[in-house]
């Protein structure tokens, strides 16, 4: 099943502002899904339409096969969200956060368990005002997972976690995601996106510029790979004979180390030339372009 589609999406505030510009998008149930885009693109617009808080101006959306604005109260009843911004209750504890999800999904849950889940345990009595900020991002994100729900929509779900906080939820949307759990992840932090997404889309001023998967994305752009590789006994000829191969563009060499900049397919062909021209291949190391590069090349330079 869909877990999302989006057709034609497009929504406009005022006369001037056209802030999502016919968006078609679709995501597979199971998947996890990376939305990323510089501010302003139109994150916050889509996910709020996915959730009905905001109406499109034209198009459709479906969320788990349920027409996002004919079916939001059971969409929202089967999604869990975790909102950019969320306000906790400073006064109330944090199993009272989690208790008061569950009471308002209509669900029966054991809190100390989320909590646990989220590295709360000890602080479930606490008042969530006395929390760090990186312990209100966990309630957040504890208050997404009641209920077990079949999508989770977390809006920038890393802010203010330190990187061991960064890793538990980069575990829990991947438990989420084998039992099944559609996951649809916005972040800044690409690095983050890359190791946790299925696929991304990216979306810029209100488009969607490029959905696939991260070495797609990365095919696509001919984004190069560096490759290192430590060498005894380089000669000029076999130096030569690398820089001459098909998807070499650029090369350099450090001492012993031989860096060079190549397609995805010439790796091979630098490391069998040198060892056909006697060269003996001690090490070699990849470093692919990250995300970052490649995000900067589909937004124009706009970092996200
Ligand atoms: P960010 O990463 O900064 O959260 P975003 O990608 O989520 O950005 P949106 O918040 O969806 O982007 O905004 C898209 C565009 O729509 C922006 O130009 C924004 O100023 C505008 N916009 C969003 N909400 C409203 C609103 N309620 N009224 C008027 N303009 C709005």
């Amino acid at each position: 099943m869909t877990a999302i589609e989006t057709n034609g999406l497009r929504k406009r505030y005022g006369d001037d502002i056209l802030a999502l510009d016919g968006i078609d998008l679709r995501i597979e149930e199971g998947e996890i899904f990376g939305f990323l885009g510089p501010n302003g693109a139109g994150k916050s617009t889509t996910i709020n339409i996915l959730l009905d808080f905001v109406r499109p101006t034209s198009g459709s959306a479906s969320v788990l096969g349920m027409d996002a604005q004919d079916q939001s109260q059971e969409i929202r009843r089967r999604t869990g969200v975790l909102p950019e911004g969320y306000q906790i209750y400073e006064r109330l504890t944090g199993r009272y956060h989690i208790e008061f999800v569950a009471e308002s999904k209509g669900v029966d849950i054991n809190p100390d368990e989320i909590l646990s889940r989220v590295g709360l345990a000890d602080a479930a009595d606490r008042k969530a005002g006395g929390y760090s900020k990186g312990m209100q991002q966990r309630l957040t994100l504890g208050m997404a997972l009641v209920g077990d729900p079949d999508l989770l929509i977390l809006d920038e779900p890393s802010t203010g976690l330190d990187p061991s906080g960064v890793r538990d939820v980069r575990e829990i949307v991947h438990e989420e995601a084998d039992r099944g759990t559609t996951v649809f992840f916005s972040s800044h932090i690409l690095s983050q996106v890359e190791a946790v997404c299925d696929r991304v889309g990216i979306l810029r001023q209100g488009e969607l510029v490029a959905v696939d998967t991260v070495d797609g994305l990365r095919d696509s752009v001919g984004a190069e790979t560096t490759l290192r590789v430590t060498v005894q006994g380089l000669t000029d000829d076999a130096r030569e004979a690398v820089r001459a191969l098909e998807g070499v563009s650029d090369l350099q060499v450090e001492g012993e180390t031989l860096i060079a900049s190549v397609s995805d397919g010439a790796k091979t062909s630098v490391i069998t030339t040198l060892e056909s021209e006697g060269v003996s291949v001690a090490d070699f190391s990849t470093e692919e372009a990250d995300l970052e590069q490649l995000f900067m090349s589909y937004t124009g330079g706009e970092t996200a």
